[in-house]
């Protein structure tokens, strides 16, 4: 689906403006990359003494998000801002609101910081969402057992992010004792949804309503961590439909300026239940800046600027791209050259200086003509461990 392509609305910030992004990690780098290419210049807050982003970009100010005077104070510096991850606290937000445009709003990301606030919002708006129990102290456990009796996850409903915070409940008497381990703190128990597989849509929105989506992402996860996106996702058109009406319903639900994603679960059925929103560009949408015309990133930049969204085509048949976890580097620096002598094969780090198991370091994309693109890539992921 491609945007209709009008003229920038007034007071469009142009290329040579800067654009402030709280956050500094890989998703600031990738956004800072491409912001650059269309000429912004580019500042990002962070409390890290040198988080990937700040490798690429004009102005790094390291400071803490709850330092509210130095928040205001880069606000005041720059002419629109974003974030890079959900965690950036409310009152940072609107602080920044005071001195710039914040896009997207603060309220989308107060719903997406709590998952009990994000499915209440997804179903205000009518999206389909697993059944689920809100647990806040042992008096909510019998309810609870009753609404899921079943096999359940366990979620916490603050600061969750690739399946940490998370416990997996054969039945109902596990309640008691993963809501223990899990902290005794706000969580929410979804029903296990019996899925065939899990896509996202990446969506952006600019500031006079305009949408652009993708066509849906298929994610294969390794210990709730993602490991693999296929594009386009194997679901049937009218899933594809149903997936990007989700998408717009909740863009103009939320009248979000910015590009977000939904997570969705797809049953055997064809429908779906819609698992979890990302307020910005999400991994599994990384392929788009080798495999599409306007990348994920390159959207909000242009929605953040005011300025005409980008087109959603794809340059190739087929795309997927895979993950490269601090894992590979258990044995010493990785064999890059295997990689890059593959032809076609794009390579992206991230620039973060300690391997960690589980830690996203920087990801493969290979492009193609069917869905066998996601087995070469996986395949030249494996030629890296030394
Ligand atoms: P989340 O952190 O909510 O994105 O969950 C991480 C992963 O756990 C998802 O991508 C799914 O693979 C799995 N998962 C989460 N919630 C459910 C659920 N209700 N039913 C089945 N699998 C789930």
């Amino acid at each position: 689906m491609n945007p209709s392509h009008q003229t920038p609305q007034p007071g469009a910030l142009l290329p040579g403006s800067t654009l402030g992004v709280l956050g500094g990690g890989q998703l600031g780098r990738m956004f800072a990359l491409a912001a650059h290419r269309l000429g912004f210049r580019v500042a990002v807050y962070s409390d890290d003494a040198a988080p990937p982003a700040s490798l690429v970009v004009d102005r790094h100010v390291r400071a803490p998000y709850d330092d509210l005077d130095q928040v205001a104070k880069f606000a005041a510096s720059v002419d629109a801002v974003t974030f890079e991850f959900e965690n950036v606290p409310t009152a940072t937000a609107q602080a920044a609101t005071r001195h710039a445009p914040v896009r997207p709003s603060g309220d989308l990301l107060h719903m997406t910081q709590h998952r009990l606030r994000e499915k209440r919002g997804l179903r205000r708006l009518g999206l389909p969402v697993a059944d689920f129990a809100e647990i806040s102290s042992p008096s909510d456990f019998e309810g609870a057992a009753a609404a899921i009796p079943g096999k359940g996850i366990m979620k916490t409903a603050a600061w969750g992010y690739d399946g940490k915070g998370q416990r997996r409940l054969a039945n109902a008497d596990e309640i008691e004792p993963a809501w223990r381990e899990l902290g005794e703190q706000p969580t929410v128990l979804e029903a296990i949804v019996p899925f065939e597989r899990e896509i996202s849509v990446v969506g952006a929105r600019g500031v006079d309503g305009e949408i652009a989506l993708y066509e849906p992402f298929e994610n294969l996860h390794e210990n709730q961590i993602l490991d693999t996106t296929l594009w386009p996702a194997r679901v049937s058109a009218a899933t594809r439909a149903a997936a990007h009406e989700i998408t717009r319903t909740l863009l103009d639900g939320m009248a979000v300026v910015g590009v977000l994603c939904i997570e969705m679960f797809v049953l055997p059925s064809g429908e779906l239940i819609v698992n979890e929103i990302a307020p910005r560009p999400h991994n599994s949408g990384h392929l788009t800046i080798d495999a599409h015309v306007a990348s994920q990133f390159e959207q909000q930049a242009r929605a953040v600027a005011g300025l005409p969204l980008g087109a959603v085509d794809a340059v190739a048949p087929a795309a997927a791209m895979v993950n490269l976890l601090g894992d590979l580097w258990q044995n010493g620096e990785p064999d890059w050259a295997a990689a890059l002598r593959e032809p076609g094969v794009r390579l992206h780090l991230y620039g973060k200086a300690e391997a960690r198991p589980g830690r996203k370091m920087g990801h493969l994309t290979v492009m193609g003509d069917s869905d066998a693109v996601a087995e070469r890539a996986q395949r030249v992921r494996s030629l890296l461990p030394r």
